[in-house]
């Protein structure tokens, strides 16, 4: 490993037992010119390559109240969040943000400029967080949300969050409502959240 890039790490990757290719089992190793460990075919010689995976949300308000979900899946469940959720294959960052309001909180929503992008790589993720107006106080949560609701900024239930990004996009949030501007903020969370 080099010096200039000393919090990069080579991970080995999530075990794909077999080839999707051809259903022989995969080995783990280095293949001839890369430099990481990959599950590798020796039947077909199909390389599976993984890589990180996007999650998309929104930061939705409602006049001085911020929308959460209570999350009735895990990991973390019965915390709460914001409407986030893994892109779908196909669509933009804004229209994965948008469905995963619609299908988390059922919110009718009008959204707003990207707001906080933040790279996870110790859960090979990068999150994006867009801010968003809420259009209505109705909401129709789904079945990944015990409820939704609205809170005021002094509510926030921070120990009852269910993630850092969630945790640092309101922090960011609520700096800048003080100073009335909105800039997006690009940021690194390298380490685990701490178990509790
Ligand atoms: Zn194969």
């Amino acid at each position: 490993m080099t010096s200039h890039a000393p919090n990069f790490y080579f991970p080995a990757p999530r075990l794909q037992k077999f080839c999707s290719q051809c259903g022989a089992e995969n080995t783990q190793r280095i293949p001839p010119d890369d430099n990481r460990t990959r599950d590798v075919c020796d039947h077909c010689g199909a390389i599976h390559y993984q890589n990180p995976r996007n999650v998309v949300g929104v930061l939705p308000i409602r006049d001085d109240r911020i929308l959460l979900c209570r999350r009735a899946i895990e990991p973390r469940y019965n915390k709460w969040t914001l409407p986030a959720g893994f892109m779908e294959l196909g669509e933009t960052t804004a229209q994965g943000a948008m469905r995963e309001t619609q299908e988390e909180a059922g919110a009718q929503i009008e959204l707003g400029p990207l707001y906080t992008v933040i790279d996870v790589p110790h859960a090979e993720q990068v999150h994006f967080f867009y801010l968003a107006k809420v259009l209505s106080d109705d909401l129709y949560p789904g079945p990944e949300s015990i409820e939704a609701a609205f809170f005021r900024i002094e509510d926030i239930p921070w120990p009852e969050l269910a993630f850092r990004t969630i945790i640092t996009t309101l922090e960011h949030y609520i700096a800048d409502s003080k100073a009335g501007v909105f800039p997006m903020h690009h940021y690194d969370i390298p380490t685990p959240f701490p178990k509790n």
